[in-house]
């Protein structure tokens, strides 16, 4: 007999770092999965973490860069599913706009195959899922008009 599946949830939490170069606008972004996969940096909140603090140690961790926050942009939800335990899980991550203020991309995590910083636009292309890419999308609304 095949075992239903079980289900969890998991809580994480990340930003958009950004910078001003010249006339536009650069966020950092994270390579996975062999380089394949670019993303948010983000991490699972720890137990009584406010989502601020995990955002601000995740990016650090895993772009080598230390940054403020600014707003938060928002929360994406997905569901995929964990071969090893059987599970499925559903998943909400908190994103953070944050403003960069220092620390170098070369200091990447090594659980990440990248890190790097691309024009907002092309960050925007670059974003392999969709829910990031609207989190992206309202960072450059956001810093259109301000910041
Ligand atoms: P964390 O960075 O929060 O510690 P993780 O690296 O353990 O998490 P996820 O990045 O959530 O795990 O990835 C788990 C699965 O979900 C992977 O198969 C990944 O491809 C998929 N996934 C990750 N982000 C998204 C997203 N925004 N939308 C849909 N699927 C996603």
């Amino acid at each position: 007999m095949i075992k239903p599946a079980a289900l969890k949830t998991q809580v994480s939490s990340g930003g958009v770092i950004f910078r001003r170069h010249d006339d536009s606008i650069e966020v950092a972004m994270v390579a996975v999965k062999g380089g394949n996969v670019w993303c948010l940096p983000k991490g699972i909140i720890d137990k009584g973490e406010v989502p601020e603090k995990t955002a601000i140690r995740e990016v650090a961790e895993e772009t080598g860069l230390k940054g403020t926050i600014i707003e938060k942009l928002g929360e994406i939800t997905y569901w995929y599913y964990i071969k090893e335990e059987n599970t499925k899980c559903r998943k909400t991550v908190h994103f953070f706009l944050m403003k960069y203020e220092g620390g170098d991309v070369s200091n990447h995590d090594w659980e990440v195959d990248e890190a790097l910083w691309f024009p907002i636009d092309e960050a925007l292309k670059k974003a392999s899922y969709k829910g990031e890419k609207e989190m992206i999308k309202k960072a450059e609304e956001i810093l259109i008009k301000t910041h």
